[in-house]
């Protein structure tokens, strides 16, 4: 019927059982976690998820970082970190705030590129990590890159609609760079494994 809501008494997550919050589909957990990443069952990134992936985005970073693909990428993520209001929205003028505190923390273009590579190695790695939607993965990825630098005070008041901005900035400067570089090594491993195998077949002729 039109104009009449319908009444939810318990949360709209099948399997918990717990009452919903006033005016809200969900309990007062999944409705916490709806606005802070973007999706009622996507859980905050933890460390033990992301730091496995740093070493080696490293690693891959500092073989690759003369590239010209780097060179450009560096340019776009210091466009990124330079970002300035367009026009006076609370969305853009806290992630204007956000990025200017990264820069004065210390964090540069490079950091902010190998940032997005560990992200989008970690979601290479788990592809449903933030339930396919678009939103999910970028409040996440803004908050993530949100942290490269210690929180100036304690309880930041940046919104989600502010780190999914942050996110899709990110996105659109960092994320074809960092699905070429992971490509790259993806293809590098296998080439080495190969140069392993054909070690072990004597009987091919030596190129000449
Ligand atoms: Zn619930």
């Amino acid at each position: 019927m039109p104009g009449v809501r319908p009444i939810y008494t318990s949360c709209a997550i099948p399997e918990c059982r717990r009452l919903v919050r006033a005016w809200s589909r969900y309990c007062p957990k999944h409705a916490t976690r709806l606005t802070r990443y973007g999706d009622p069952l996507v859980m905050p990134l933890k460390p033990k998820e992301w730091l496995p992936h740093e070493r080696y985005v490293a690693d891959a970073f500092a073989r690759y970082a003369s590239r010209r693909g780097t060179q450009i990428a560096l340019d776009l993520a210091a466009g990124v970190l330079a970002y300035r209001s367009v026009h006076g929205f609370t969305y853009q003028l806290e992630a204007e705030r956000e990025f200017r505190r990264l820069t004065d923390a210390g964090v540069t273009p490079a950091d902010l590129l190998r940032r997005a590579a560990v992200f989008y190695a970690l979601l290479k790695h788990r592809p449903g990590r933030f339930g396919d939607r678009q939103k999910a993965e970028d409040i996440n990825l803004g908050r993530f890159v949100s942290r490269l630098a210690p929180m100036s005070r304690r309880g930041n008041k940046t919104r989600s609609t502010s780190y999914r901005f942050i996110g899709e900035l990110v996105r659109e400067g960092c994320a074809l760079w960092a699905g070429a570089l992971l490509n790259t090594m993806e293809r590098e491993a296998v080439e080495a494994r190969e140069r392993v195998r054909a070690s072990g077949d004597l009987t091919m002729e030596a190129a000449p």
